[in-house]
């Protein structure tokens, strides 16, 4: 078989379009095929394909998947046309999408890198600049969006991810069955989750049934403004009201310590994970270290029991039996004359209808936990992300849930 045969099988190529040359450079490594089109085809406008008349050519180059560790490059004069309705445009190529410096399967190699690995090791790997490697990455995720169908959002997730320093964040829009990541925005400001709701049609909103998050005015209000009946599906889960109720815990402990090491005593030192740690997840060993403590007269064995307590009434069918439990609950909760306690249970009563919510509608941001955890992931891989762009195409493009590939570069 002859060289050129042989490229263009490897290459996919077909009419119009054949390999004129293959030009092996020893030194450089490098492979270089040189396509050509057929004199006598047709040219299409690349927006609307109506045929259009010649108006010159370009050089263009793509590199290619390697060829026994030589680096393969494609070149063509690729002619550009000039349409009457659209002016002068390039022609597509079937072995690449336009604007890109590669063809379509290298993409798709680069993208099944990503998935796996960090974006340095993937130019390291591939031979790419670090600015290529977030292109592909890009232009992955902009098809991706594209083609993402119609959204028929039913249950959401809205949480907010710490960006590089502290005090900077993005808000997260998920979807609970699929934990999809919809939208990803700067901030968590109001105006962060209006940008989401404002990309959907009244009846997208309409159809909105639940939208589970943090007591956090912003997102409430702007749910508030934007989501039919809302009153009734805003809902603050368990995840969520257990933080709060974990970091009063926290802060009993922390006041209680001081003051018993001032007398002497280190009933509580090392014992601060003991009590954050969900009793369900915990080590027979574990269990015993806590009983003894939490059966004491300690204030953070109260506060604890306080959470715990609020932890098992998620279970309720009805509206009613949760508000009576819950009502029940945060007395007590109040009773124990604990001010961390108490701000956080007068915080909760303010908030009960949407606990109520969370409990009927059984919303659960169990997800949102877990794609903030796959975040932490992406941006250790990243060590760091140089703008809020580049960390918002990462996340989209591991959690958008979206169909990454160049048409050309699909697998069959
Ligand atoms: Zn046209």
């Amino acid at each position: 078989m002859r060289d050129k045969d042989l490229y263009a099988q490897i290459l996919g190529i077909t009419p119009p379009w054949s390999v004129r040359d293959v030009e092996l450079n020893l030194k450089a490594s490098e492979v270089v095929v040189h396509l050509a089109l057929a004199p006598s085809h047709t040219l299409d406008c690349p927006t609307c394909g109506n045929s259009a008349p010649g108006y010159d050519t370009r050089k263009r180059r793509w590199r290619h998947l390697d060829t026994c560790e030589f680096r393969t490059v494609i070149v063509a004069d690729v002619p550009r046309v000039n349409c009457e309705e659209h002016g002068v445009h390039q022609i597509k190529v079937p072995w690449s999408e336009p604007n890109s410096g590669f063809t379509a399967r290298f993409e798709a190699l680069a993208i099944d890198w990503m998935k796996e690995a960090s974006l340095s090791a993937v130019c390291r790997l591939l031979k790419i600049s670090w600015d290529s490697a977030a292109g592909i990455q890009e232009r992955a995720v902009q098809r991706g969006l594209e083609r993402r169908k119609e959204l028929s959002p039913k249950r959401l997730g809205i949480d907010e991810t710490s960006f590089q320093k502290r005090h900077e964040y993005v808000t997260i829009v998920s979807e609970q069955e699929t934990g999809r990541v919809l939208h990803v925005a700067d901030n968590r400001r109001r105006e962060s989750l209006d940008g989401f709701y404002a990309g959907l049609s009244a009846s997208q909103r309409e159809g909105i049934e639940s939208v589970s998050m943090d007591m956090w005015a912003a997102y409430i209000g702007s749910t508030l403004q934007h989501v039919p009946d809302a009153e009734r599906k805003i809902a603050f889960d368990k995840f969520h009201v257990a933080k709060h109720l974990g970091e009063a815990v926290d802060k009993v402990r922390r006041q209680e310590h001081k003051v018993l090491q001032e007398e002497g005593r280190a009933d509580l030192k090392g014992t601060r994970y003991l009590w954050l740690r969900n009793p369900e997840n915990m080590s027979p060993q574990r269990w015993a270290d806590l009983k003894a403590l939490r059966d004491s007269a300690l204030k953070t064995a109260v506060a604890w029991s306080v959470k715990e307590l609020a932890m098992t009434l998620w279970r309720y069918k009805t509206r009613s039996w949760a508000r009576k439990a819950w009502e029940q609950c945060l007395y007590w909760a109040k009773e124990t004359g604990l001010k961390p306690v108490i701000d956080v249970a007068s915080m909760l009563e303010r908030h009960l209808e949407g606990i109520l919510n969370a409990i009927v509608l059984r919303a659960t941001n169990g997800m949102a936990e877990g794609i903030n955890s796959r975040i932490q992931w992406i941006k250790k891989m990243a060590c760091g992300f140089r703008n809020r762009d580049r960390f918002r195409m990462a996340i989209y493009f591991h959690l958008g849930g979206l169909d990454l590939y160049p048409a050309a570069g699909r697998r069959s």
